[in-house]
């Protein structure tokens, strides 16, 4: 590797992931389930948590070249075949207040080539027997945290012109600025990061707007917002009370757009990949909450068999917003990964809200959610609308409008 400071990076990048995604406590043990092929930066970060006073650091290895053998030479009906206590003991752990570490290491060719049938087995048997993982996360049962450190399989794909080699140093170089590892005290800026997107949660929770309205060329867009709706975004706190970032890096702060009253058209500012297929320069229009006209230049059969998926997947189910000087903008790079994409640009996600998005959300039922404005939907895709040119208005309940963003940037101060 030809970066300056390579190992030096890489070891406060651990650092950043140990103190200030998961949090760990002195005592308190970690789970930890990885790509095979991040392996070097597992190791700096379970160093880390051992300095930390951790007493135990448990890795699950996942290796995707066993998983592409597997898919090549094992018997046709065995895809529903899983070894339960792997994740069971992922549960077990997490129950017991271990805090939990994803290090995913994309290779978005990993599968490529295999028998479909036998690729959506093994995803659905996976997700199956994940379930119970992904409820204890959803409730913030620990300190939980998604990494999504380069690959070169990973790197080759961001950057086709360049050979592996070069195109993995770039994106790490990439990834360590996005993540304001290159700063100098890469904790504390951080710490600074996430004092202020509270602020501005919290800012924009108070204002209690009934509406939100979106405008930039191409766009003329009037959210509303349900009475109660909360914005998230950067840190959360675990049941017992201990700061965390479930997503390093994260921009955003977001919230519940009220189902039946989206009105107006939207454009794309980004492409889009959709189960390996790009969406270009497309726009959506609303009526009533559901998207009743959409044109894209790129993919325009692909944008419509997703806002098809279902009865609801042509509502809204997420609002987000943040400034177009976010340093995941500024890149401009496509990643290609929802970690880093979704928070290059404000955006909205067509499918499924968020229930802790809404105050006392988390206690209704999907039917008492969809009452009050929040959609449930087979999906949550995420689309870019943000640009330099976007202004916003949040609306109040008298009607008055102030300005929330104008040319892409906060209009107010935290
Ligand atoms: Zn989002
Ligand atoms: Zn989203």
């Amino acid at each position: 590797m030809a970066i300056a400071n390579f190992e030096e990076k890489l070891k406060k990048y651990a650092e950043l992931v140990v103190k200030v995604g998961l949090n760990v406590q002195p005592g308190q043990k970690m789970i930890v389930r990885a790509m095979t092929n991040t392996a070097p930066l597992v190791r700096e970060i379970a160093a880390v948590a051992y300095q930390l006073g951790s007493p135990l650091v448990t890795i699950v290895w996942v290796d995707e070249q066993v998983k592409k053998i597997r898919h090549q030479y094992a018997p046709r009906d065995s895809f529903a075949e899983y070894p339960a206590f792997l994740l069971d003991g992922i549960r077990k752990e997490i129950e017991e207040g271990a805090a939990f570490l994803q290090v995913a290491g994309l290779d978005p060719e990993a599968l490529k080539g295999m028998d479909p049938e036998a690729v959506a087995t093994s995803r659905s048997t996976f997700a199956k027997y994940r379930k119970a993982i992904g409820e204890l996360q959803g409730q913030n049962a620990v300190q939980w945290t998604v990494v999504c450190p380069p690959t070169a399989d990973w790197a080759k794909h961001v950057f086709p012109d360049k050979d592996k080699e070069e195109a993995l140093e770039m994106l790490w170089e990439k990834i360590f600025t996005l993540c304001r590892v290159d700063q100098d005290d890469p904790v504390a800026v951080w710490q600074k990061h996430l004092a202020d997107l509270a602020k501005r949660r919290k800012v924009l929770t108070d204002k209690a707007y009934t509406a939100l309205h979106l405008r930039a060329p191409g766009t003329d867009l009037k959210v509303g917002l349900p009475a109660g709706h909360i914005w998230a975004g950067g840190g959360a706190k675990s049941a017992k009370n201990y700061d965390f970032v479930a997503n390093i890096p994260t921009e955003e702060v977001f919230t519940l757009p009220h189902k039946d009253q989206t009105e107006g058209t939207v454009s794309s500012s980004k492409p889009l990949s959709y189960f390996g297929n790009m969406i270009e320069n497309f726009s959506l229009t609303f009526s009533k909450g559901k998207v009743v006209k959409l044109s894209a230049e790129r993919g325009e059969d692909v944008l419509r068999g997703m806002v098809e998926t279902d009865d609801t997947a042509g509502f809204l189910g997420e609002v987000a917003l943040l400034p177009h000087k976010s340093p995941i903008s500024q890149s401009g790079v496509v990643f290609l990964n929802s970690l880093y994409d979704e928070n290059a640009s404000c955006h909205l996600a067509l499918g499924s809200a968020y229930k802790f998005n809404l105050e006392g959300g988390p206690a209704l039922s999907t039917e008492e959610f969809a009452k009050v404005g929040g959609n449930t939907s087979n999906i949550h895709v995420d689309f870019m609308f943000g640009t330099g040119e976007l202004d916003v208005d949040g609306v109040k309940d008298d009607g008055t409008v102030e300005p929330v963003m104008r040319a892409g940037e906060w209009a107010f101060d935290v």
